[in-house]
């Protein structure tokens, strides 16, 4: 019997190769922009009609081909971006399997006009269905045009799987605004049947994010920039009360590479925390420069996964960064931080290991190189930064000559990250016994609200949500610290729960206990109360916080939060003031006070906003 294997002859191999890697006009686009790029274009242009299907054109003014180089182009595996196999660890150019010009010039009738600057004449070539149907010397500027008609012609199954003309030109808008953004420095233009859809000239990144997303994003953007030995991150991420109900504007670069990673994706939508309404996506535009040799993009054909040799240490470096950025510059919307030449450069990166909590794989940690300095004084220095932002805002206002109760806001007694009456007092430079100006106190409102005044107007707080805030924070920071005080109790209290809330206070005891409870199972559902959090004795019902508690803890177990996080959230909400009570003036200053010494003042942690603003300049025009 006759052998039944063939070779598959040239054509037909690239054109099955062709599939992999241009699977819609979109794909050729990217492939051509990222060879001009490559070719150290300055300016690139992309005309677009049909949607792709009539014709992709990419001119450039880039470095050009020889003549030979030009033919050679388009043979499969046909590179002059990697020599060897050891190169394919060091990638910096986009491009580097050779196959691109290769696929297409076997589905489509391609055409190329190039010059090098040393060159007096260029080159023409036309090639269909990889056959070359002309090549001859031409008159032609500096750089490479490279058309592309009728994508598909020959391979009429793909020609029809194609989607309709919006689609299409989705995805190739799509691909031009993440090479866009990856290369600010670079004009682009993109043409679509003879309207032109975007003008991008050279510039800075903001700029292109503004050319990319419109101008009203200018004021939504947050600057993210931190780098360690290892990685250099930089770029932006939206505030979050602009993100969008769709995903879209997020984009992440690896040495200029656009990605795609689920993965980091987490790492950046945790460090929002609970700021984001819930089904909203954020805008980022963040740039990963990490040495060639740690990852690996040899993954897929189109290049758009990425590994990394260490995904944890990005994780959770991507995470600290952004949750530095926002915590600098996430305050009110009415409040532009980025006017302010204290705001315009953030502080070099201290990173800290966060709060330990149930999903521990998905957190900071401190062994993790990136986060592994400085713990301590990280801490004192990102609430001095943030204590100087806030009195900025309150320049003006009140000099804060009272002595700070701890009524409101228990918790000072022991060692206290949120309490920072001192510092303030330092940094307003005045001294006790001095005579103080009149002061203006905060003003409670049916006994739920605080009204104060800024500099810029008037702002109402939330006692609840903002003492929820507080408090959030320091059960996080407690339940890292593993050091809390417990007042214990003259006469321990019993609580008797349904099996399933003592089967669950059982299993939380040691966090909870971490918290300042001194709480001890006493057989048969009962459990001994012999301690509370001294900031709580004599504040509440204990048996009732503790029940409240465990209610919260409940409800929030469907947000797959950590233990730690949970249990935070959950006392914070049962410990926390409730609307309806009445507070006096000194604990209302220093609820403000504590409240923007939090590292997110703007959302209690169920995402209620904690205070609102309004600027003077509105209230007049609401007398009008
Ligand atoms: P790769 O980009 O992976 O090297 P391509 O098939 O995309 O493979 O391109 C093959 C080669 O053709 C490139 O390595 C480069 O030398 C040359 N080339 C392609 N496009 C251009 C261009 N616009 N300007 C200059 N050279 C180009
Ligand atoms: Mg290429």
């Amino acid at each position: 019997m006759a052998d039944l294997i063939q070779l598959l002859p040239d054509a037909i191999a690239n054109q099955i190769a062709a599939g992999e890697v241009i699977q819609r006009p979109a794909s050729a686009v990217k492939e051509m922009m990222e060879n001009a790029i490559d070719a150290g274009a300055t300016e690139v242009k992309l005309v677009i009609k049909d949607a792709g299907k009539a014709l992709i054109q990419v001119i450039d003014n880039g470095c050009g081909m020889s003549e030979t180089d030009a033919r050679m182009a388009f043979e499969r595996h046909a590179t002059s971006k990697i020599r060897s196999a050891q190169d394919l660890f060091a990638i910096r150019t986009m491009g580097f399997r050779g196959e691109a010009l290769a696929s297409i010039a076997a589905i489509a009738q391609v055409e190329i006009k190039t010059r090098r600057h040393s060159d007096e004449l260029g080159t023409r070539l036309v090639i269909e269905g990889s056959e070359i149907k002309t090549q001859e010397p031409c008159q032609c500027p500096q750089g490479t045009t490279i058309s592309i008609k009728n994508l598909f012609f020959n391979v009429p199954a793909r020609r029809n799987f194609l989607k309709s003309n919006p689609v299409e030109m989705r995805h190739i808008n799509d691909e031009f605004q993440r090479i866009a953004i990856a290369n600010a420095d670079i004009f682009f233009s993109l043409h679509h049947n003879g309207s032109e859809i975007f003008h991008l000239p050279g510039g800075k990144l903001r700029q292109r994010l503004i050319g990319v997303f419109g101008s009203h994003s200018n004021k939504k953007l947050v600057p993210v920039a931190e780098e360690t030995e290892v990685l250099r991150l930089n770029g932006y991420v939206g505030k979050p009360e602009f993100a969008k109900k769709t995903r879209g504007e997020q984009y992440f670069f690896v040495n200029n590479r656009y990605i795609k990673s689920n993965y980091l994706n987490h790492a950046v939508v945790s460090a929002y925390e609970e700021l984001l309404p819930t089904g909203t996506y954020p805008l980022y535009v963040i740039f990963i420069d990490i040495d060639p040799k740690r990852i690996d993009i040899n993954v897929h054909p189109t290049k758009q996964e990425i590994k990394f040799e260490d995904e944890r240490l990005v994780y959770n470096y991507l995470r600290v960064s952004v949750r530095h950025a926002l915590g600098q510059y996430n305050v009110m919307p009415s409040l532009d931080f980025e006017q302010d030449p204290t705001f315009s450069q953030p502080a070099p990166i201290r990173p800290r290991p966060e709060a330990p909590t149930g999903t521990g794989n998905v957190r900071t940690s401190g062994s993790s190189p990136a986060a592994g300095h400085g713990e301590a004084s990280s801490d004192a220095g990102r609430h001095a930064s943030n204590l100087k932002h806030w009195q900025d805002v309150y320049e003006g206002l009140d000099e804060f000559d009272s002595e700070p109760e701890v009524e409101a806001t228990p918790g000072q007694e022991h060692e206290e990250p949120l309490t920072l009456e001192s510092d303030w007092k330092e940094e307003q430079g005045s001294t006790p016994g001095e005579p103080v100006q009149e002061k203006k106190k905060p003003t409670q409102l049916h006994n739920s609200y605080i009204l104060t005044q800024i500099k810029s107007g008037i702002m109402l707080l939330d006692q609840q949500a903002a003492h929820e805030r507080i408090l959030y924070e320091r059960y996080l920071h407690v339940l890292s610290q593993q050091k809390s005080t417990t007042q214990k109790q003259l006469f321990p209290r019993t609580l008797s729960l349904p099996p399933a809330d003592a089967a669950l206070l059982r299993e939380l005891l040691e966090p909870i206990n971490q918290l300042g409870f001194d709480i001890q199972e006493f057989g048969a559902n009962t459990f001994v109360i012999n301690g509370v959090p001294a900031e709580l004795a004599g504040k509440q019902d204990d048996l009732k916080t503790i029940e409240s508690l465990l209610e919260q803890y409940k409800g929030n177990l469907e947000l797959n939060l950590g233990t730690h996080e949970n249990i935070a959230r959950a006392m914070a909400r049962s410990a926390a003031i409730k609307k309806g009570k009445m507070l006096e003036p000194n604990e209302m200053q220093t609820l403000i006070d504590q409240l923007f010494g939090c590292e997110v003042p703007y959302l209690s942690p169920s995402g209620k906003r904690c205070f609102i603003t309004m600027e003077l300049e509105e209230l007049a025009k609401r007398f009008e």
